[in-house]
């Protein structure tokens, strides 16, 4: 009998499990499952590497989650380029966190704090320095950190590279929209499709991000959608020319990020609502990135904005990610979502836990924090 292993959801996270189970000969074969693959969260983020200025109070198991992702990322970003050919677009020219407001001045400490704590140092600079280094930034930005050691990637060249190894490693794929999980006797029997149509698998992956609650009644309630919101600009001739590496701006207790791209482009994100699957980018939404986008970098209004769009971060109760076995879920599923406002940095991770987990392997120590079982298990209603 064929060892059929199903991966529900082809978005970074998917995609990664489907190409590294493919890859590594986790099973005999490999089906990818998507109506609509790399269209979710994974299309719409920034694309920032950058754990400790993403990190809240009180996140330190996110955070040591984050860095040891980070720290898997060039690894990770060579072995998806050397497996499809394709570039990535990392960047290593690290992060500038500045603030606008006294206020805000609190965010850096927090983060000298985060770094020190971590055995590393920040270097504080004054609103004049960080100009000196940034020319965009304006004059309201009243002082800085240098981060250098933070990275970046081009989501969107990640999927395509991603997708690209996957095709190459055997990877089928299988573009509709997946049902639910079935089971037989407390064991995964495979996934039905909405067309009516059941592919047998003996494993089931599910990686279907904000809407993985949906494809098993043991997962329903892990995980709900966190909208965000995000533009694409580009400098345009005669503008001043964007930052050469990712700013992160506190601005009057907003948080607001430009990460650049190639072309003069900079992603400006992002929004962060409880709105459930409301995918309207709304006029507020455009209106309050632009607003404290402009009062960091001054020149922006003369960039033109070629994009905006929403998508849905997957959001946990404890914002870690959900990996593994699942409590009250049928042997052979393993779900692999939740990864919330991280999810293209902690694909580094989440390659690795996939790995080890498809072939009977202890996981990573550092991964432990995100393991499933930490869930109970919940009511189900037959
Ligand atoms: C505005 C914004 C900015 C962000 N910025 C960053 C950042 O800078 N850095 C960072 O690390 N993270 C960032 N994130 C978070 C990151 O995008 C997510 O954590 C990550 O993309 C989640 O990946 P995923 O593969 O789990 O989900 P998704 O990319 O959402 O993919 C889920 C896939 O499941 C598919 N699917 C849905 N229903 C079904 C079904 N029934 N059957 C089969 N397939 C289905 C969808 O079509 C989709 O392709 C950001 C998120 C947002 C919204």
């Amino acid at each position: 009998m064929t060892d059929r292993l199903v991966v529900l959801g082809a978005g970074v996270v998917g995609t990664t499990a489907a190409w590294v189970a493919a890859r590594d000969h986790l099973a005999d074969e490999v089906v990818l499952v998507d109506p609509a693959p790399g269209s979710g969260a994974s299309w719409v983020a920034g694309g920032m590497l950058a754990p400790i200025t993403e990190a809240w109070p009180g996140e330190r198991a996110l955070l040591e989650l984050g860095a040891a992702s980070l720290a898997r990322w060039p690894g990770f970003a060579a072995a998806v380029e050397g497996a499809s050919g394709r570039s990535v677009g990392l960047r290593r020219e690290g992060t500038l966190a500045v603030v606008v407001d006294a206020a805000d001045r609190e965010d850096l400490d927090r983060i000298v704090e985060h770094l020190r704590a971590w055995g590393r140092d920040a270097e504080r600079l004054t609103g004049r320095e960080t100009r000196r280094q940034e020319p965009a930034l304006g004059p309201a930005v009243r002082a800085g950190l240098a981060v250098p050691d933070d990275l970046a990637v081009d989501n969107r060249l990640l999927l395509a590279a991603l997708a690209a190894a996957a095709e190459r490693a055997g990877v089928v794929v299988r573009r509709e929209p997946a049902t639910r999980v079935t089971e037989s006797g407390g064991a995964v029997a495979g996934v039905a499709l909405a067309s009516g149509e059941e592919v047998r698998a003996e494993r089931v992956v599910v990686a279907a991000g904000a809407w993985s609650g949906a494809l098993h009644p043991a997962l329903g309630g892990l995980v709900r959608p966190v909208k965000g919101e995000i533009l694409r600009v580009r400098a345009r001739a005669g503008s001043l020319p964007p930052p050469t590496r990712t700013v992160r701006a506190a601005v009057a207790g907003r948080a607001v990020y430009a990460v650049p791209r190639d072309g003069g482009r900079l992603v400006l994100g992002a929004t962060q609502y409880e709105a459930g699957f409301d995918a309207d980018v709304t006029v507020g939404g455009v209106r309050d990135l632009l607003a404290d986008a402009e009062r960091v970098f001054p020149g922006l209004a003369d960039y033109a904005l070629e994009e905006s769009a929403a998508s849905f971060r997957p959001g946990t109760a404890d914002n870690l990610p959900v990996l593994g076995p699942v409590p009250g879920a049928p042997e052979g599923l393993l779900a692999c979502f939740g990864h919330g406002r991280g999810g293209i940095l902690l694909t580094a991770l989440t390659a690795d836990v996939v790995a080890d987990l498809l072939a009977g392997r202890p996981v990573p120590e550092e991964s432990r924090a995100a393991a499933a079982a930490r869930l109970a298990p919940l009511e189900v209603s037959s």
